[in-house]
């Protein structure tokens, strides 16, 4: 299947506190978005979407000079900042409607741009969903790599049907996000949601680079809480091995009790302190942690039934033109 419409593209590119790259990279932006326009690959009207995430930076005074600039750049802004997987909602929930094929991609020059060509050609293909994934990590650092590789791993373990080494570079096309916009968590974790969407997807592959400027805005302690986030939100296991291990130490206890009656009867029973304290502690302190896991899904629950609004747009652009419907597919 091929297509007959020139595309209509949006890239949304989520930016929190970007001052220091935003100059450079909004210039390599433009460059592609120009460059595939003048292919013929997509349309004149396609856009540079910019989301501030509540940036306490000069992040939006620069997105709106740009946009005075250029009318291909245009800009959202939320009411205050909300963290990565809500801004690119938020940029590509806006671009639903305006758009046949919207490009996530993060701000700082990481992602080759180059492989949006191949994402628009797979999409003209007839793909619905195409994943970015890097195809190296040299130029992260050791502990980084390590780090994000033992995340995927453990989430794919832990039942997150996640695509590998992809983070959050891809093209949707606007048919996938009129479904996706049923999705009605809050809990947000995008990687592992799109691949329960369906349609037809694909991969290409590119080189990950470093960041043009700036610093990371992703340490270590927000990784392990993406990872937990994107577990709870999308997988059961861990309750499930929960009540795995609950059934194999209920078991284990049964053994234990016949054995200290048999004993008892048998009047072998002698001071245990040691071998009781040990069990004790060890069963007190499973039962902390698996209190805490399921916590943490409760609390989930209790975030998914207040049903807050997942991101609150403040300001938006005047180059960003009004809602209109897409015809419906020829
Ligand atoms: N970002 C955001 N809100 C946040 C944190 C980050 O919109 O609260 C954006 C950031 O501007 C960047 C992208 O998310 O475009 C990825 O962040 P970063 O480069 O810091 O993460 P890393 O690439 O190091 O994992
Ligand atoms: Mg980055």
């Amino acid at each position: 299947m091929s297509r007959e419409k020139t595309p209509v593209l949006y890239m949304v590119i989520p930016c929190y506190n970007e001052e220091e790259v935003l100059p450079i990279t909004s210039r390599l932006f433009l460059g592609k978005l120009q460059q595939l326009i003048a292919d013929g690959r997509i349309a004149e009207n396609s856009r540079i979407l910019f989301v501030d995430d509540g940036s306490k930076d000069s992040t939006w005074e620069l997105i709106t000079a740009f946009s005075q600039e250029d009318p291909h750049f245009a800009g959202i802004r939320q009411s205050r900042n909300r963290g990565h997987q809500n801004a690119v909602l938020a940029g590509l929930m806006e671009a639903k409607d305006r758009c046949d094929i919207t490009i996530s991609i993060d701000c700082d020059g990481q992602d080759d741009i180059n492989a949006m060509d191949e994402m628009v050609e797979a999409y003209l293909g007839g793909c619905e969903i195409v994943y970015g994934v890097r195809n190296n990590r040299d130029t992260d650092s050791f502990f980084k790599r390590t780090t994000a590789q033992g995340f995927y791993k453990f989430m794919n373990r832990m039942g997150v049907e996640s695509v590998y080494n992809h983070a959050d570079y891809r093209l949707v096309s606007s048919l996938v996000l009129q479904s996706f916009a049923e999705f009605k968590e809050v809990n947000l974790f995008l990687r592992g949601m799109f691949p329960l969407v369906g349609f037809k997807s694909t991969s290409v592959y590119y080189k990950r680079e470093e960041r043009l400027a700036g610093k990371s805005h992703y340490p270590l302690k927000k990784m392990i809480g993406l990872a937990v986030d994107g577990i709870t939100s999308l997988s059961v296991k861990p309750i499930r091995l929960i009540t795995g291990l609950g059934f194999l130490a209920s078991l284990l206890s049964l053994i234990g009790i016949i054995w200290s009656v048999v004993s008892y009867f048998l009047g072998k029973t002698i001071a245990g302190w040691a071998s009781l304290a040990c069990i004790v502690c060890f069963v007190g302190g499973l039962q902390m942690l698996f209190l805490g896991i399921i916590g943490e899904y409760i609390g989930k629950i209790y975030l998914e039934t207040k049903g807050r609004p997942r991101y609150i747009i403040s300001e938006r652009t005047r180059s960003l033109p009004p809602v209109k419907k897409n015809d419906p597919e020829t």
